[in-house]
């Protein structure tokens, strides 16, 4: 998606500097941004493109298997992943107590009866088990996903899903009739303007305060998106830290010291099966 020439000419320094300066998954964001405020009207069209190059198909092959294969647009794409990735969650704590029931407490990943593309397939049956068994009138889980706009845009520029994804504000228009909108203040670039109560728990506004602040787990180099980490106290609350934003960080439960007992997923590629 090349920007016009002059453009990238004038800003070619700047996006040097970001390159060298900012990690992987940042540049791309930025990116991602820049593009958007060199054409917009382009961006909106490449958005367009991307949405239209979805596609999935599931053909029946040989001795009855079925092949699957598909290409999701961003926000398409991540709801998917979403509720698949919940769902996989669910199996692997079913696998990992199996095979702790069977191996002890040496279990390792090597012990769980399933790999994960064997969980992930039994993921995606599963949501469609409880697709097919949900009432007619049944209300849909809401959100489906999260995107974080700014004030000025629509025209100045936040617009990315919760999991960092630049999204353009038209791919937006099509879920705003369905959407929930929820104000968060920021008082300044990582502060969150909140209320805070003597609480054990974040739970509520504070917690998605949290959630939508940090975004990631905020262990050193980790990407986890906050939708599958805890929020838990920067000083414990057993040593008086209080159930407040300022006290509250998103953390992965490698990255969470106070939930060792729930094991850290491996994150990234699979391992080789
Ligand atoms: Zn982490």
């Amino acid at each position: 998606m090349p920007a016009p020439p002059e453009v990238f000419a004038r800003d070619e320094g700047q996006l040097l500097d970001h390159a060298r300066i900012l990690r992987y998954s940042d540049f791309e964001r930025a990116i991602a941004y820049w593009e958007q405020l060199a054409d917009p009207d382009r961006a909106e069209r490449d958005a367009a493109a991307l949405h239209d190059s979805r596609s999935l198909h599931l053909s029946p092959t040989f001795e009855g298997t079925w092949a699957l294969d598909g290409v999701g647009d961003p926000i398409g794409g991540s709801i998917v992943a979403e509720v698949l990735s919940r769902i996989d969650d669910e199996l692997f704590e079913a696998d990992w107590a199996e095979a702790k029931a069977r191996a002890g407490d040496a279990v390792t990943p090597s012990d769980l009866a399933r790999t994960p593309a064997q969980r992930r397939f039994d993921a995606l049956v599963e949501m469609a088990r409880r697709a097919a068994t949900a009432p007619a009138d049944g209300k849909a889980p809401r959100p489906l996903f999260t995107v974080l706009v700014d004030y000025p845009t629509l025209s100045g520029r936040m617009c990315e899903l919760a999991n960092g994804t630049v999204v353009t504000p038209g791919h937006l228009v099509p879920w705003l009739s369905t959407a929930d909108f929820e104000r968060v203040v920021f008082d300044g670039p990582s502060r969150v303007i909140d209320v805070g109560v003597r609480r054990r728990l974040f739970s509520g506004a504070t917690r998605r305060a949290v959630e939508v602040r940090d975004r990631f787990c905020t262990g050193f180099g980790c990407d986890e998106p906050a939708s599958r980490c805890d929020v838990d106290h920067v000083v414990p609350y057993a040593a008086g830290g209080l159930t407040v934003q300022a006290n509250g960080r998103v953390a992965c439960p490698a990255h969470n010291p106070g939930r060792r007992k729930r094991r850290a997923r491996p994150s990234g590629p699979d391992p080789p099966e």
